[in-house]
C-alpha cells in the first residue's frame, strides 16, 4: 500500500459511509440512539478535508491523521473506537511512502487489540469487533496464501460483511445496545455494518 492508496481508501470509506448514512442511522435507531450514520458521516467528511488540507507523506501518517480526526469529530462510542483503531494501526506501521501487505496486517491487528482493550468487547458481543476480527483473519489468511492486494482486500470485505450480518441474532453485551438486553436480538449492529463499509472501501480501491 502506498500513500495515495491509503488516501484513496479513506476517501472511498467516506463515500460509502455518506451513501449509507441513513441506513446506519436506522440500524442505530433500532438498538441505539440513532446517531451512528450522522456521527460517522461527519467524521469521515472531516477526515477527507484534513487529508486534503495537509497531505501526509506516509501511509502511517494517513491513518494517524484519520484516527485523530475521528477522535475529535465523532462523539459517542464509535468515535474513540474508530479513532483508536486507526491511530494505533498508523503508529504500528513502518515509516515510508509504501508498506508491505504483512505490515498492514500487523498494524490492523494492533488496531483491533486497542479497540478490544478500550471497549472491552469480545467477538460475539454484537459490536464492530464482529466485523473487524473476521475481516482481519481473512486478510491475514489471504496475504499468507500469497493473494494479491485486490484479492486479499476482497476476502476481507466479504468476511466483514458476513460478520456484520451474523450480528443479527446476537444479544448485545457492550455499548448502548446492551441496555436493551433481549430486545437487541434481531437487529444488525450499526458499528459492525460501518466496519464492513470501511473494509469494502479498501477492496474498492485495491
Ligand atoms: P453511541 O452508541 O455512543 O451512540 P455510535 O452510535 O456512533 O455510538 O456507535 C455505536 C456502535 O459502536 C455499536 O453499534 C457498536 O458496534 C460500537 N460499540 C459500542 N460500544 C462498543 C464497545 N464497547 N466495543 C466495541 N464496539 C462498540
Ligand atoms: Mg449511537
Amino acid at each position: 500500500m502506498d500513500v495515495a492508496l491509503a488516501r484513496d481508501w479513506m476517501r472511498a470509506a467516506a463515500g460509502l459511509i455518506a451513501a449509507d448514512a441513513d441506513r446506519l442511522t436506522q440500524l442505530d435507531s433500532a438498538i441505539g440512539d440513532g446517531d451512528h450514520g450522522v456521527n460517522l458521516n461527519r467524521g469521515f467528511t472531516a477526515v477527507v478535508a484534513a487529508l486534503e488540507k495537509s497531505p501526509p507523506e506516509t501511509v502511517s501518517e494517513v491513518l494517524v491523521k484519520a484516527g485523530t480526526t475521528l477522535m475529535s469529530r465523532v462523539g459517542g462510542a464509535s468515535g474513540p473506537l474508530y479513532g483508536t483503531a486507526l491511530r494505533t494501526a498508523g503508529k504500528a506501521l513502518p515509516a515510508g511512502a509504501e508498506v508491505r501487505p504483512a505490515d498492514l496486517v500487523a498494524a490492523l491487528h494492533a488496531g483491533l487489540d486497542a479497540v478490544r482493550k478500550l471497549g472491552g468487547a469480545a467477538p460475539g458481543d454484537k459490536t464492530l469487533v464482529d466485523a473487524y476480527a473476521p475481516a482481519l483473519d481473512a486478510l491475514e489468511k489471504a496475504v499468507a496464501e500469497g493473494a494479491g492486494p485486490a484479492g486479499a482486500a476482497e476476502a476481507a470485505a466479504r468476511a466483514a460483511e458476513a460478520g456484520a450480518e451474523a450480528t443479527v441474532p446476537l444479544r448485545a453485551r457492550k455499548g448502548r445496545a446492551s441496555y436493551l438486553g433481549e430486545r437487541s436480538i434481531g437487529h444488525q449492529d450499526p458499528g459492525a455494518t460501518s466496519t464492513a463499509l470501511i473494509f469494502r472501501a479498501l477492496a474498492d480501491v485495491s
